[in-house]
């Protein structure tokens, strides 16, 4: 069963080694769990329907409260208070395009509004009902996830939006195929939240971004039905691919997706580098993407992030005799570890690997051999699990990102993690704040950003609360001012909507409401996301 407040399934629990508390006492504080809320509590709070009676729409309260919030860290201070301001009226789960079609003719002839709901995950307030006089009607998309046809010859495969990762690559294993498109997220999101947000995947590097996978597919919005055919390529003009690909369902709803495939790889390994300091692994990780080394993934840590990766991995004998080792090698206590990821044929696996290991010890790295980068591969999609434990014990957690040009990179981290680390010294708060380049181009990276700060005592929400809009707004605002995109694979939602006109313009953010209007003439298409 999934957590109706926190991360993933109720069974799985990811328990923090002895070493992880006294690492967060001393860099953030002591800490106090905050009181527990009951589902019970909040459902019996779940205001009466405002939807008239349709066969598809189900008013349950639980469902409501299921359906009320994602992933956000405000998200989680609403559902781990019970304190949620508005839940949707009704939740229908559509099995075929007529009943999408039938539940957006509903939607506009009682005036509500309308959200696609894929997984939930959500970061920045996607999915929330917002309050308003409208009632509001989610539509959860998870009936919607069967694979309706492959065309192996072509390595394309059509699948339902509302398939969520595990069942996708099941079925493409089961062929021979895969997507590789592994979010963090993997286990709890849905294609076609992947295409609506432009999400990135952990192997992005070798298998490209959602944009890439993406061939076509099938919308259903207010003003009709848009057939995006999967052409290898075409001149016909604007592409409206790229309309469909970030439109956080103001458009319509995604019913299919027709994706680009490929083999399953012969081989795939996972290795471990660790560096003197961080401005050599980032010359490094540079050189190997400006030399198109044929890599599936570079993960490049701060020293930070690799000290607070070392104090909550365990085996604190085993990291004290690493770190000796590291030492004898000229790589002290500013040690930064990077992750590399190689896939596809076994000679080319090979032939890569001797390249990148080449020019990893032309900046003094460390190569440690596969057991991290394999202990990273078992965990990669169980750390979000973490959360849930650190909330329990009294910390709240919570990632930003962004993307800029290399030579950019040292000022934009510097800009984000000093905003985070100053940003409650007002009220003697210490936030701990690290951060790592996980999808790297020839021109420029992403900079993902984990920044943690202590619940006020009695777990107060709205100073939780507080305490995330000083934090989430300061580095917002060094993100836009240090010159990098408000978002590059969480999207906009509500969280980042006030800060994209900076990034679009007036005359771009004018023309995206032109296209909102003209796909949703009436505006029921979760309004008050991506735009205003
Ligand atoms: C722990 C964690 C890790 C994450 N890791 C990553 C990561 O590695 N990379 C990354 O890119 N993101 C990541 N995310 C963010 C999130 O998972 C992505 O934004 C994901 O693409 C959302 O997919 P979803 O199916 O959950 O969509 P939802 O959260 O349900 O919806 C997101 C938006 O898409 C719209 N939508 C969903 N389905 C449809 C549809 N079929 N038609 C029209 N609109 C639709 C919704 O209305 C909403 O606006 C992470 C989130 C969490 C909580």
């Amino acid at each position: 069963m999934r957590r109706w407040n926190g991360w993933g399934d109720e069974t799985v629990v990811y328990p923090l080694p002895d070493s992880a508390t006294p690492f967060l006492q001393q860099l953030v504080g002591q800490a106090t769990a905050p009181p527990r809320v009951v589902i019970g509590n909040v459902v019996s709070s779940v205001p009466e329907s405002r939807l008239p009676a349709h066969p598809l729409v189900n008013a349950d309260p639980l469902e409501r409260v299921y359906h009320a919030r994602g992933q956000s860290l405000p998200d989680w201070i609403a559902l781990r208070s019970g304190r949620i301001p508005a839940f949707p009226d009704g939740v229908a789960y559509p099995a075929s395009n007529e009943q999408v079609r039938e539940l957006i003719r509903y939607a506009t002839r009682v005036g509500a509004h309308l959200i696609p709901f894929g997984g939930g995950t959500s970061v920045v307030g996607h999915i929330n009902a917002l309050p308003g006089p409208a009632p509001v009607l989610t539509v959860d998309l998870s009936r919607l996830n069967g694979l309706l046809h492959l065309d192996e010859v072509s390595e394309l495969a059509t699948f339902g939006a509302g398939v969520m990762g595990p069942d996708l690559e099941a079925h493409l294993r089961a062929k021979g195929f895969t997507l590789g498109h592994f979010p963090q997220s993997f286990e709890l999101s849905t294609l076609g939240g992947w295409v609506v947000t432009r999400s990135n995947g952990q192997q992005s590097l070798g298998y490209g971004r959602i944009e890439a996978m993406f061939a076509g597919g099938r919308l259903e919005s207010p003003a009709g039905t848009v057939i995006l055919p999967p052409f290898p390529a075409s001149a016909a003009g604007p592409d409206l691919r790229e309309a469909v690909l970030g439109s956080e369902g103001r458009f319509g709803v995604v019913t299919e997706v027709t994706l680009r495939i490929r083999k399953l790889p012969e081989h795939e390994e996972f290795r471990a580098v660790f560096f003197p300091g961080f401005e050599q692994g980032k010359e490094a990780v540079r050189e190997m993407m400006q030399a198109r080394l044929p890599m599936s993934m570079l993960r490049m840590s701060t020293a930070l992030e690799t000290e607070t990766t070392l104090a909550l991995a365990g085996h604190e004998r085993v990291i004290r005799m690493l770190k000796q080792w590291l030492r004898l090698r000229g790589v002290g206590e500013q040690r930064c570890l990077l992750i590399l990821g190689i896939t596809g044929r076994k000679d080319a696996v090979q032939s890569a690997r001797d390249d990148a290991l080449a020019v990893t010890s032309k900046y003094g790295g460390v190569h440690v051999g596969r057991g991290f980068g394999n202990e990273w591969r078992k965990g990669r999609f169980r750390t979000p699990y973490l959360r849930n434990t650190l909330w329990e014990m009294g910390y709240a957690l919570d990632t930003l990102e962004t993307a800029t040009q290399w030579s950019n990179i040292p000022r934009i981290i510097e800009a984000i993690e000093q905003a985070l680390r100053n940003g409650l010294v007002d009220i003697g708060e210490r936030v701990l704040a690290f951060s790592h380049l996980s999808h790297t181009y020839p021109w420029g990276s992403n900079v993902y950003t984990t920044y943690l700060y202590r619940i006020p005592a009695q777990g107060d929400p709205d100073e939780t609360l507080r305490r995330w809009q000083v934090l989430k707004g300061a580095a917002t605002q060094a993100i836009v001012s240090a010159g990098g995109t408000i978002t590059h694979q969480h999207g906009i939602g509500t969280d980042h909507l006030p800060y994209l006109a900076a990034e679009k313009g007036a005359l771009g953010i004018a023309a995206l409401r032109d296209l909102c209007l003209r796909f949703d003439p009436q505006g029921i298409m979760n309004p008050g996301k991506l735009v205003s």
